[in-house]
């Protein structure tokens, strides 16, 4: 545990730091995200019989009416975290939303975390969702570990699997672990690290076997082929050379851990690996510097709303990252957004089933706060000194629309309700400087749906969308105020305003929009926009 062979020399504050890890789960629909996260909670002892994740999901659709869309189609559209304790370390795990229409909420969760387990279903090596997620963690340099699901199953060549991931994701690979025997036959594996093999259907403890001794490796794991088994155990310590922390913590290597999820088999090493590589809450950049986990000053940020947790009070969770110092229940904090001072007297850890009052958190943890709308995605809160962090970030809608209410009495509560709504980052908003009713935007289909669902079941209105002249937004600014005044004057039937009031021009097309970039050189069409 490198991080911790310090810990003795340093303060309270940073031991606490020091044994966090908070990560997230990338994968494709069905490579076994859920499956895992269940098997990790079980490691963590904080549920007791695995199959509760999915328990829980189903049990809180049918105390809400707007998750009805997801139990209809039957995908999982809530974001939430889960912390569990493992052999002295506390993990923060932040799910994430499966179907790529709710993707925003993927990229906001993954700011909020300090690596990711890549899940690769063994049969299908690296699919078109895990690519997509794999490439935001590199623009953030979010170390990744690769966990190999379905070993259990007839999959592909381990090599193979490698090699794609190496030339696929540009990443080199180090296995940490080497499957035994495949599909029907698969026995367990080789811990490369250790020097011991695992046997997938036995309680045992490891057995030591030296690489290279394919006699006790035969004596250990008699239904495999010991002889090619030890070949490529060999081959793969040649081929691979030896894990690099640094090149890892940066984002160029991955250890690769080889099991199968539905047997609870591989899922301790991942795990161990874990504790022992992947990083403790890192250094975050805030507008004018970097804050360090370590200080001692309380900041966090906002990186997800979520309401109707809890149908019976109405209430919204803010969930917050804290990137530095420690959290105690009834402090005092400073939303740097609105300079409002708000007292945190129920923050809030979850669990698999629960969530309980959170007395004390430090930076790394991840704790909800219930407000009353007081909180947006993207806020700041801090204990002291006015810091504002960058990079929870808006994406350019994919899709606009017309939000059209046939009652026009209700129009205040249409107006009051979008706001909420985009305030929780359900969908964008954008009021046209022309007066016409408001448009709205997101990057997947079904946020639409969410949207009407909500409107209706919360706030009693009933809406129509309407195709919208529009196809595109981006976020406009220029050099010198004057610059932007003018191009928003004479572009004032195209000029909308975002959430926070920021100017965002409308096209028509892609060729309107390239059209008006090449009149205007000085403007600056954004895609997107990092909240701050
Ligand atoms: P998710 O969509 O990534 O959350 O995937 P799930 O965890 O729901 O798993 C998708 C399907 O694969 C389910 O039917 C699981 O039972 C199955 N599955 C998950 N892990 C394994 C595994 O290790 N081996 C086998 N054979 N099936 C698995």
């Amino acid at each position: 545990m490198n991080d911790l062979s310090h810990a003795s020399t340093s303060s309270p504050l940073a031991r606490e730091v020091e044994r966090r890890r908070t990560f997230a789960i990338i994968s494709h629909p069905d490579a076994g995200k859920t499956t895992l996260t269940e098997k990790l909670l079980l490691f963590g002892g904080a549920i007791q019989l695995a199959g509760q994740v999915k328990a829980k999901a189903d049990r809180r659709n049918t105390r809400s009416d707007w998750m009805s869309i997801e139990r209809e189609r039957g995908i999982s559209v809530v974001t939430s975290v889960m912390t569990f304790e493992y052999q002295g370390l506390v993990f923060n795990l932040l799910d994430t939303p499966g179907h790529e229409d709710f993707s925003e909420d993927t990229y906001r969760t993954l700011t909020a975390v300090d690596s990711a387990v890549m899940v690769i279903d063994a049969a299908k090596g690296i699919e078109a969702r895990t690519r997509k997620l794999f490439e935001v963690c590199r623009l953030r340099d979010i170390p990744i570990v690769t966990f190999i699901n379905k070993m259990d199953r007839e999959g592909r060549d381990p090599f193979d699997l490698l090699d794609e991931i190496e030339k696929t994701l540009a990443l080199s690979t180090v296995p940490m672990t080497w499957p035994l025997g495949r599909g029907r036959d698969f026995a367990g594996t080789y811990d490369l690290q250790a020097g011991h093999v695992r046997l997938l259907d036995r309680d045992t403890a490891p057995i030591p076997v030296t690489a290279g001794d394919s006699a006790a490796l035969a004596a250990a794991v008699p239904s495999i082929d010991a002889d090619t088994a030890a070949e490529e155990i060999a081959l793969v310590r040649e081929a691979c050379g030896e894990f690099d922390l640094a090149a890892f913590r940066e984002g160029h290597m991955t250890p690769v851990f080889f099991g199968s999820a539905i047997k609870n088999f591989g899922v301790g090493d991942l795990l161990k690996g874990l504790g022992d590589y992947a990083p403790p809450p890192r250094d975050q950049a805030a507008a004018t510097r970097m804050v360090a986990a370590t200080e001692d000053n309380l900041s966090a940020f906002v990186f997800k709303i979520q309401a109707n947790m809890d149908p019976n009070h109405r209430d919204r969770i803010a969930f917050v990252r804290l990137c530095s110092g420690k959290l105690t229940r009834g402090m005092k904090v400073k939303q740097v957004r609105t300079g409002k001072s708000m007292s945190l007297n129920a923050p809030q850890f979850f669990f698999a089933q629960d969530r309980a009052l959170a007395e004390e958190a430090y930076a790394g943890d991840v704790v909800g706060i219930p407000n009353h709308g007081a909180l947006r995605i993207g806020d700041t809160l801090t204990e002291r000194e006015d810091i504002a962090f960058l990079g929870v970030p808006s994406f350019a809608p994919e899709i606009l629309r017309r939000v059209r209410l046939p009652d026009a009495m209700k129009a205040k509560k249409l107006r009051d309700a979008l706001q909420d709504l985009a305030e929780e980052g359900v969908v964008q908003v954008f009021r046209p400087r022309d007066g016409s009713p408001a448009l709205v935007g997101v990057v997947g289909a079904l946020q639409l749906d969410v949207l009407q669902n909500r409107l209706e079941a919360e706030y009693g209105l009933e809406i129509r969308f309407e195709p919208s002249e529009f196809a595109l937004a981006r976020w406009i600014s220029a050099p010198t105020k004057q610059e932007l005044e003018s191009f928003v004057t004479s572009h004032s039937f195209s000029i909308a305003e975002d959430l926070d009031g920021d100017p965002v021009f409308m096209a028509k097309s892609a060729f309107d929009l390239r059209y008006q970039g090449e009149r205007s050189p000085a403007i600056v069409f954004a895609d997107i926009k990092d909240v701050k």
